[in-house]
């Protein structure tokens, strides 16, 4: 007769307290409150609503200690790599590299997917923890055997792959479909944040573009929106105070009726209740344009600067150049995007909780005035460093991390008088 397998040891933290605000540091920082399952080979974390939020390995066969599996409420699992910490933090702002299971235009870092620990953690988590449930053996300590303890164990493996699976589809009928792309400023909050669609659709349908869709621009109404923040509080329901930000889609909500806009914001703080967060500061994300920005008057920055919380804008300018945004085919002209480059400056300058961003295209094969256009803007327009307004470059290409364009990168950030990254293209 064979003896049976030796239990697996666990201890389980539950209700841990994680940091209260989120902070650039050379180590991973979790934020909010939640459950720490720890084994000799595994540590796995769960939200407060049992559901897995991150996991990793143990010991040598795991890539570094920093390193983590991370779910989002998209369902999608990525991999946090210290990407060798060398350059890590002046290309993307922040101490590590996401790496996703789908396409994207990451020009850093390899395929931690294809590695077999980190392949066998994503898909085989849940059995994990049928194996420890089933050979538990808490140690005898008196903070971990407990029938609550059991308890958990029980509960978080009910957050079956099939059910995460339903709930993020859950949560993408809510908001009318999946968000193909995040703001790249949803990093300051590691894109931990709840969607809410405003609007839907973009103005300019351009051709290079690989995250629009079809739609035209059309707004929702306050009652649809309202609806949606009621049912998002029901979904996101125990953990909902683990959130402080709220994301306005789609792609351009800058260009949403001012008044539905502030709207939106207000009463999703109340609704969100983004405010009684664990994690200190509300903000608000969103899209904006060239041409919803210069169409946006003093006034709705005013109103948006008296409601609580930062609230980011993110706008695609892509190129100052014509011959380059026509090459790419934005149907706009340069001189508005030169225009809006400098309204942004002055938004930035007035308001201290309003922070407008831009994003220029990077590529191999783009006309010569392209980035002497983006120089005169980010360099030569500017008589000092500024801390805010941050430029984000965004590779066309995807999947092809590049040595050339990192170069190039790194020869404009040098010069620029803004805070200049990589935007690494996120869905949600
Ligand atoms: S870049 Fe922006 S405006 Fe252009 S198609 Fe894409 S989402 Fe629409």
């Amino acid at each position: 007769m064979n003896s049976p397998a030796p239990p697996i040891i666990c201890t389980l933290a539950q209700h841990k307290k994680g940091s209260s605000s989120y902070t650039k540091m050379s180590y991973p920082v979790h934020c909010g409150i939640y459950s720490e399952l720890s084994t000799r080979d595994f540590v796995f974390h769960f939200n407060l609503n049992n559901e897995i939020i991150r996991a990793k390995r143990k010991g040598g066969d795991w890539g570094h200690p920093h390193e983590w599996l991370k779910r989002t409420i998209g369902n999608d699992w990525v991999y946090y790599s210290t990407g060798g910490y060398t350059g890590v933090f002046e290309a993307t702002g922040e101490y590590y590299l996401p790496n996703f299971r789908y396409p994207t235009n990451s020009i850093l870092g390899g395929h931690p997917f294809r590695l077999k620990e980190v392949k066998d953690l994503s898909d085989n988590w849940h059995f994990l923890l049928q194996t420890i449930e089933e050979s538990i053996s808490f140690s005898t300590r008196q903070d971990s055997t407990t029938d609550r303890q059991r308890t958990f164990l029980k509960n978080v493996i009910e957050q079956s792959p099939e059910i995460l699976k339903k709930r993020a589809k859950k949560l993408f009928d809510i908001i009318g479909g999946r968000i193909s792309v995040l703001p790249p400023d949803a990093r300051h909050v590691d894109y931990n944040l709840i969607p809410l669609t405003i609007s839907r659709g973009c103005l300019y349908k351009c051709r290079f573009c690989k995250v629009k869709n079809n739609l035209p621009f059309t707004e929702l109404s306050r009652a649809d929106i309202n609806s949606q923040l009621e049912q998002l509080k029901l979904l996101f329901d125990q953990d909902l105070p683990n959130y402080n930000s709220l994301y306005l889609g789609e792609h351009d909500a800058l260009l949403s009726n001012h008044q539905l806009l502030l709207h939106s914001v207000e009463q999703g703080i109340e609704t969100l209740e983004l405010q009684n967060s664990n994690v200190h500061g509300n903000n608000t994300f969103l899209f904006g344009s060239v041409g919803s920005l210069l169409g946006a008057p003093t006034e709705l920055f005013q109103q948006l600067e008296q409601l609580p919380g930062k609230v980011y804008i993110n706008l695609g300018l892509e190129s100052a150049d014509q011959e380059t945004l026509d090459h790419i085919g934005k149907p706009i002209k340069a001189r508005d995007v030169v225009e809006a480059f400098h309204r942004s400056q002055e938004i930035n300058r007035t308001f201290a909780s309003i922070e407008i961003t831009a994003n220029f295209i990077m590529d191999g094969d783009l006309p010569t005035g392209h980035y002497p256009r983006i120089l005169e803007l980010i360099r030569d327009s500017l008589v000092h460093k500024k801390p805010k307004g941050t430029i984000y470059f965004s590779p066309l290409t995807f999947d092809q991390p590049s040595r050339a364009r990192l170069f190039e990168f790194n020869k404009i950030k040098i010069v620029s008088r803004l805070p200049t990254h990589l935007y690494i293209i996120q869905r949600l």
